[in-house]
């Protein structure tokens, strides 16, 4: 308990230092616990120490978490890939899905989404570093996709969500977060309810909110080591 407790209030003071260099807004960057892999019992005492927005990858591992917090008010986010046939319960299920990368999902999320719980939340995912192995649309694509989501009643297109190459290289690494950010950018001049722009992890949270993050999503640095 005092553990994790430490841990959070760790992350949020490295936040809050990143805020501070880089010249935003203290508390302007959102903090999504990435909880995959974690209990429930895990997830109940994070919330209980005041943080509100989880990210699941796995749709099963998350739907058995959410009934058991019920009664807690956490923001769900899917940050997993998705497969046609999981987007009736994601849509059912989550607040947010950050990874939508072709209109097929996106239709498939509008259509199921349920009407009595408002708009489904969406980020869609870019492939910043054409990566083969990696989900997330070409940056180039993003715009017609945006356009086409915008149209969707049951959709808010929040903005963007992005995982960058594993490199060592700073140089490089960098380029990929700027070029998100001139996306985000971009995207929020021509969307007023874009917003967000999800980029940075455990690993290089400072660096992403330098370069414009407005959502870093944290996993090993709060929970530790997944098993
Ligand atoms: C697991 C995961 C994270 C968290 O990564 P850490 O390095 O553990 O902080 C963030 N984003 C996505 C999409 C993930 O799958």
């Amino acid at each position: 308990m005092t553990e994790l407790n430490n841990q959070l209030h760790h992350i949020i003071e490295t936040i809050n230092l990143a805020e501070n260099q880089a010249g935003i807004k203290p508390n302007s960057v959102q903090l999504l616990a990435v909880s995959k892999t974690q209990s429930a019992e895990i997830i109940r005492q994070v919330a209980e120490s005041g943080q509100r927005r989880f990210g699941e990858n796995y749709l099963q591992e998350a739907l058995v978490k959410m009934s058991s917090l019920a009664d807690l008010s956490i923001e769900w986010h899917f940050i997993g890939p998705i497969q046609s046939n999981k987007t009736k319960d994601i849509a059912a299920n989550f607040d947010w899905v950050q990874t939508v990368d072709r209109l097929k999902i996106a239709q498939r999320l509008n259509n199921q989404r349920p009407n009595n719980i408002g708009k489904l939340n969406i980020c869609i995912q870019i492939n910043i570093d054409n990566e083969v192995t990696k989900s997330g649309i070409a940056a180039a694509d993003v715009f017609s996709l945006a356009e086409q989501i915008s149209q969707l009643n049951n959709l808010q297109l929040r903005g963007l969500m992005i995982i960058p190459t594993n490199t060592d290289d700073p140089v490089q690494q960098q380029h990929s977060l700027n070029q998100a950010h001139k996306l985000f950018i971009e995207l929020a001049n021509l969307y007023p309810s874009v917003d967000t722009l999800s980029m940075g992890m455990s690993a290089d949270m400072t660096t992403a909110i330098a370069e414009g993050s407005t959502m870093v999503r944290i996993g090993t640095a709060l929970f530790g080591e997944r098993r």
